[in-house]
């Protein structure tokens, strides 16, 4: 006979049992924003077993986790996450900026590391859910321009210590608060320092397309170096050629003129999948084919180029903007690449960032906060 279908992830199942200890919001501005552990007063958890399949998910008060200290998570970095925002808009709702790419984003990375599937309709309903509870009281109306971050997390909790395909797992959603870390909290644009051949981030046949926690640890030891030694963060690069990556844990983006003197927007292309297909990268990558690239002004290109074209275009005058896009760091300007020693200073024009950056960075803002309506925005 055919076997009964285990049972899917499903909202719909959602149970709810509101917390009895509420937390306090901390003022803006606070330090303990900045400490960036101040969660929201729920969560979302979703237990999945091999053998039943996905329990019935709860939105709960948020707190501790218990997972033995045998858990696959903890030894063989089973886990993979997502970073998305709420945004306070303008107009007085909260918006998800394209949830779905996330959303879809998560379940290619859960398939990378041996973590089950899910539909990724229904996670994004689990994150409406909290969303919905707590977007509220931890984003005031009287503070547009606001956001919460969002982590959606699963990590394997099978408390067999063999390596294996875990049989257990936990899917969860928590909120944090969470400083602005664009151009805000780096005035005059960020200092990146240009990654040794000792350390790299990604390579073809790896991971570094996934956002799976196994690609962010070992990237503190460079990140830390560059952070003593002045910069903001590192620019990946790989291979002997020097291709140029993703900075940080951001896109990276360059607008340069071409020796025929074309206007170009380039960025790393997603092929060889070293490169995380950000969402904001996408967002960028659409607008200025649409806004700019349409009109003239520039063309969008996708395509390898690494350190040393860069470095010819600054001598030869060629290099107009660099910037990178992400989450966390939304769009931020460039005002420095360090590369072996050698600095390439990039004109921020206007004092806080070049025309390019400021114009893609506006209609990215526009949209996420509500003043221009886009289908982009996901009202929650
Ligand atoms: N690259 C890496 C390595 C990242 O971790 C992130 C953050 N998710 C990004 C780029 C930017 O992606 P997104 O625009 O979806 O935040």
């Amino acid at each position: 006979g055919t076997a009964n279908p285990l049972p899917e992830l499903s909202a719909a199942r959602l149970n709810i049992a509101l917390t009895s200890n509420p937390r306090t919001v901390p003022a803006a501005g606070s330090p303990e924003i900045a400490s960036q552990k101040v969660c929201t007063d729920h969560m979302i958890q979703a237990r999945w077993t091999v053998s039943n399949g996905w329990d019935a998910p709860s939105l709960q008060a948020y707190g501790p986790l218990s997972i033995m200290p045998t858990a696959s998570v903890l030894h063989y970095a089973t886990e993979c996450f997502e970073g998305m925002k709420l945004y306070r808009g303008y107009d007085g709702k909260l918006r998800l900026f394209r949830p779905t790419l996330n959303c879809n984003r998560m379940l290619m990375s859960t398939n990378r590391i041996a973590l089950p599937a899910f539909q990724p309709a229904e996670l994004l309903k689990l994150i409406v859910a909290l969303c919905a509870q707590d977007g509220a009281k931890w984003l005031p109306k009287d503070q547009p321009g606001a956001f919460l971050y969002i982590r959606p997390t699963m990590i394997a909790t099978d408390s067999a210590l063999g390596v294996q395909r875990p049989k257990e797992a936990l899917l969860y959603v928590i909120m944090t608060m969470f400083p602005a870390m664009d151009a805000s909290s780096t005035p005059g644009g960020m200092k990146l320092l240009a990654s040794r051949d000792d350390m790299v981030r990604a390579w073809p046949g790896g991971f570094g397309y996934a956002k799976v926690g196994a690609n962010y640890g070992p990237s503190l030891v460079a990140q830390g170096e560059a952070r003593a030694q002045g910069f903001d963060q590192i620019l990946w690069l790989f291979g002997e050629k020097c291709n140029v990556t993703e900075a940080g844990a951001s896109n990276f983006f360059v607008v340069w003129k071409t020796k025929e003197g074309k206007t170009q927007l380039v960025t790393a292309p997603l092929g060889e999948k070293i490169i995380l297909d950000g969402v904001t990268r996408r967002s960028v990558l659409e607008l200025a084919r649409t806004r700019l690239e349409k009109g003239g002004e520039l063309e969008v290109v996708e395509r390898k180029y690494d350190m040393f074209e860069l470095e010819e275009a600054y001598n030869e005058g060629r290099l107009i903007e660099c910037f990178v896009s992400g989450t966390a760091f939304f769009i931020a300007p460039i005002s420095l690449i360090n590369f072996r020693g050698k600095e390439l200073n990039i004109d921020m024009k206007e004092g806080d960032m070049g025309t390019y950056t400021k114009t893609i960075k506006t209609w990215l803002k526009n949209i996420m906060w509500g003043k221009e309506q886009h289908e982009w925005g996901y009202v929650v």
